[in-house]
């Protein structure tokens, strides 16, 4: 058996590959320069057409864009009316702003389970803990993956309930024939550099509902609004705005805008390698009884943005931290996604307990990503893979 490189082993490459990293290509930089060169570098015309593109892309109406995907659910969860008092359920794995966008408004996360298989939020977790107080669902769409958004749906307009979709990983990704953006009352987008379009920050909101729409927009502003027929005190006088309730400054620069913009023109490309890239790894690890594949839906036809690397920790003969430190030390650098988010201290301040969502809490145990973007060469990709066997061998029982 080949020595491992965390035990004096030679690594199966020299150089190490992360889990994520941004494609930047000449044109990018291009689209920046120039619109730093011209008169309006933020929300001036390049943000505006990236609310147009955004809506092309997604089939969506309405598109507001904003300074980062956390505050993209911020103003989701504010313009859903979530206040004092509300209960929102939340997707347990995910990045905690899923859920921290509920507490910026004074509201209540209740964690829903996910499913054992796809690790998404699982719609009979969620009719479960629906209360007289329940006002919204945030549904994570986890590793690009569409949550299952026809039964969330459904169980959102039985109950009255507002659906926010977070698909800060599933730019791309086609549910039933729809694209991701264009079903959810509102869908959150990012564009951290470790997401499938970066701006280096940025952020979205998609919607087919005007009212939600304005919200949205008046939100991202202070508040302010040069709209007359909205103000209590209209005025003729031409340089009159007025604040009509709390907002922020959620703006994006229009130089990130262009960023995006010129990335998003890449979108069919990346969209492309990154399928081919997990259909290599599917294909590669299906066949391993040590390591589990995340199930697909046939309804989502999926851009997928985190590879997840799931142990049968029964048929290995180490633990997930083990794994972890072994794979590092070849020179895939894993990462991993996510604790339950009840588990971060903060919550556990809150009042929340470990427990609550077994599944959630079972997958968190005996997982990792393993790198997964689209500049990722076919050569890397086997190394990822020679990596993963060659650790798998190693402790296999
Ligand atoms: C990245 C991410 C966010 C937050 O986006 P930022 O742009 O980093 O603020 C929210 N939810 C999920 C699931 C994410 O992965």
């Amino acid at each position: 058996m080949e020595k491992l490189a965390i035990f004096g082993g030679t690594p199966i490459r020299e150089n190490p590959i992360y889990y994520g990293r941004q494609y930047i290509d000449q044109d990018d930089v291009d689209a920046v320069v120039a619109t730093l060169m011209s008169n309006l570098i933020t929300c001036g015309p390049k943000v505006e057409a990236l609310e147009h593109k955004l809506c092309e892309i997604t089939g969506a109406k309405y598109a507001v864009v904003v300074s980062n995907g956390t505050a993209a659910l911020h103003l989701a969860a504010m313009a859903a009316g979530i206040g004092e008092g509300d209960e929102v359920i939340v997707s347990s794995i995910t990045f905690a702003a899923s859920s921290n966008c509920v507490l910026y408004c004074g509201g209540k996360p209740v964690f829903a389970d996910i499913k054992s298989d796809t690790y998404n939020i699982d719609p009979e977790s969620i009719k479960k803990l629906i209360t007289p107080k329940t006002k919204a669902v945030v549904a994570v769409d986890f590793t690009g993956q569409a949550a299952e958004l026809n039964e969330i749906r459904k169980i959102c307009q039985e109950n009255n309930l507002i659906l926010i979709e977070d698909a800060a990983h599933s730019l791309g990704t086609i549910y039933d024939g729809q694209p991701v953006g264009s079903i959810a009352d509102m869908t959150t987008f990012s564009f951290h550099p470790v997401k499938t379009v970066t701006g280096g920050e940025g952020g979205a909101i998609t919607t087919n509902d005007e009212e939600l729409f304005r919200k949205l927009r008046l939100l991202r502003t202070h508040g302010i609004t040069r709209n007359a027929s909205e103000m209590a005190h209209p005025t003729d006088d031409p340089w009159y705005q007025e604040q009509i309730c709390l907002g922020y400054n959620y703006r994006m620069t229009d130089f990130q805008a262009a960023l995006i913009i010129s990335q998003l023109n890449k979108l069919p490309a990346f969209s492309k390698r990154r399928k081919e890239i997990v259909k290599k790894y599917d294909e590669a690890f299906c066949k391993m009884p040590e390591i589990k594949v995340q199930r697909e839906i046939p309804e989502s036809d999926t851009t997928r943005h985190l590879y997840i690397l799931r142990l049968d920790l029964d048929r290995l003969s180490c633990t997930r931290r083990e794994f972890f430190d072994a794979l590092n030390a070849e020179n895939t650098v894993p990462q991993v996604h996510y604790l339950p988010v009840y588990w971060h201290s903060y919550y556990e301040k809150l009042g929340y307990k470990k427990g609550l969502c077994p599944n959630a809490e079972s997958y968190y145990e005996e997982s990792m990503s393993i790198p997964l973007y689209y500049s990722l060469t076919d050569e890397d990709v086997e190394d990822v893979i020679a990596a993963v066997k060659k650790v798998v061998a190693y402790y296999k029982k």
